[in-house]
């Protein structure tokens, strides 16, 4: 069974580019009945906060991406911060310098930089030169542990998604694994984590490629099995540059405030990179049936708020009406509108969800049901005339007389009144709405009465008669 993980630097929000990483791996613990282990790397003490790992667990809940092991949860490997685990680390490095795969070095950083600056002269890459490779391992002095790099022969892998790569030794140098303090660097850490928490497959983001080779010689330092590895592309903005804050949103805390529904999230977020057939719209189920790492196609895909925004749109009109309105309430809410789950919600929630593409949206555009309206200037002028008041107080009246707001009897009403006054059903109601909503867009005009209420209606149709 595989094992998988997801392992977030805690220094910011959870981005899209990260949930599309967990994703993927969620997917595939999913599909294969294995294990999807969530693991901090917060060794950047200085970026590392409590508060962004609590909004990237956020961000993940909020998705639905629940994880078998790692914080909160627990799990066999605990525990699942790297700060946590430095014994660990210090182990895995002793042993390397047992077996003299790995040293001690003493180089301060003043004779580093004078190697670098020499470099820097004579227009050469800096290469760590070995000097501390041959000296004895001598704890009580200052030193890093630096891996012992081969010089010779290349490293070949092979990527699920971008095929075989191969890294010549010679561009490698004996690079720091463990600082002064104990503290790991990146490389180190995420592997013997790897190898402790019996992590398979790695899926992560391709700025990690040129770590790979590096990573697999200290796998068979070590003497262990080396994982599976799956680096999935950067995902880009429409200038196809790294997608970053110029292109928009990009956490995914963003999109939950604007009113996007998670399923709709992972949907988009599973298609961008990965494709099955010509598909755009799956269930939960489908996805975590179809999702494969071998469809995960080799070049970045392009982030589309647009595309998004549709496949959002054509979730909130599949999803059950009861289930729109119950999550439609936090976002009135939000706006100060004092919207409840419950028979009137449904029905606004029913009525606005094909003209909304968003919970935002839908806020925005129909708060006149919970608010009183703000008449367009523009409307007004044009519909709520002298002309109107005798439609609007035949309207009124009627609404006022009917024994239930029921559909068929409301065509009937406004029939009448066209009928009485020689006008179209459309004249007859355009004041009506206007009175009503404020505007000239708005769904079906019994809809709107129905959802208002006879107090409500009345109220507005007389505010508009005046
Ligand atoms: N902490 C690393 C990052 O955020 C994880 C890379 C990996 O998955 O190995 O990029």
């Amino acid at each position: 069974k595989p094992r998988v993980r997801f392992a977030p630097s805690p220094t910011g929000y959870l981005h899209i580019g990260g949930a599309r990483t967990a994703l993927f791996n969620w997917l595939w613990a999913r599909r294969t009945g294995g294990t999807f282990v969530l693991r901090i790397e917060d060794t950047d003490r200085e970026r590392s906060t409590q508060q962004a790992v609590d909004a990237i667990l956020d961000g993940l809940r909020w998705l639905g991406l629940d994880w078998d092991e790692g914080p909160e949860v627990g799990g066999p490997y605990a525990p699942y911060s790297q700060t946590e685990r430095l014994a660990v680390y210090q182990r895995y490095a002793e042993k390397l310098i047992a077996e003299r795969k790995a040293f001690a070095c003493y180089c301060t950083r003043e004779e580093l930089d004078a190697g670098r600056k020499r470099a820097e002269a004579e227009k050469r890459q800096f290469k760590y030169p070995g000097t501390c490779r041959e000296k004895p391992y001598d704890p009580s002095r200052p030193h890093v542990i630096r891996f012992r790099m081969p010089e010779t022969g290349a490293t070949t892998y092979h990527d699920l998604v971008k095929g075989p790569i191969t890294t010549p030794h010679d561009t490698l140098q004996d690079e720091v694994i463990l600082r002064g303090d104990g503290v790991p660097l990146y490389n180190f850490g995420a592997l013997v984590d790897d190898i402790e928490m019996k992590i398979s497959l790695v899926a992560r983001g391709d700025d990690h490629v040129n770590n790979t080779a590096r990573q697999i010689l200290m796998y068979e330092a070590l003497g262990v099995p080396v994982p599976v590895f799956a680096h999935l592309p950067m995902i880009l903005g429409a200038d196809k540059t790294r997608l970053s804050k110029r292109h928009g949103a990009t956490s995914v805390t963003a999109y939950r405030d604007m009113g996007y529904l998670p399923h709709a999230v992972v949907n988009y977020l599973a298609r961008l990179g990965w494709s099955h057939g010509d598909q755009e719209i799956f269930t939960l189920d489908e996805l975590v049936q179809h999702f494969d790492f071998k469809d995960v196609g080799a070049t970045a895909g392009v982030f589309n708020p647009e595309k998004m925004t549709w496949v959002n749109h054509e979730w909130m009109r599949k999803l059950p009406r009861d289930e729109v309105a119950r999550r439609a309430v936090p976002y009135f809410r939000a706006a100060g509108l004092p919207a409840e789950d419950g028979e009137k919600l449904r029905h606004v929630a029913d009525v606005a969800r094909e003209r909304a593409k968003t919970f935002g949206e839908m806020v925005q555009q129909f708060r006149y049901f919970y608010a009183p309206i703000q008449l367009d200037p523009k409307a007004k002028d044009k519909f709520l005339t002298p002309d109107a008041r005798p439609t609007l107080q035949a309207i009124r009246d009627g609404v006022a007389g009917l024994p239930a707001l029921e559909t068929a009897a409301l065509e009937k009403l406004f029939q009448d009144t066209a009928a009485a006054r020689g006008l179209s059903v459309g004249k007859v109601a355009q004041p009506v709405r206007v009175a009503l909503t404020g505007g000239t867009a708005s769904p079906g005009i019994y809809d709107v009465v129905q959802i208002l209420g006879r107090d409500e209606t009345l109220a507005r149709l007389d505010a508009a008669a005046k």
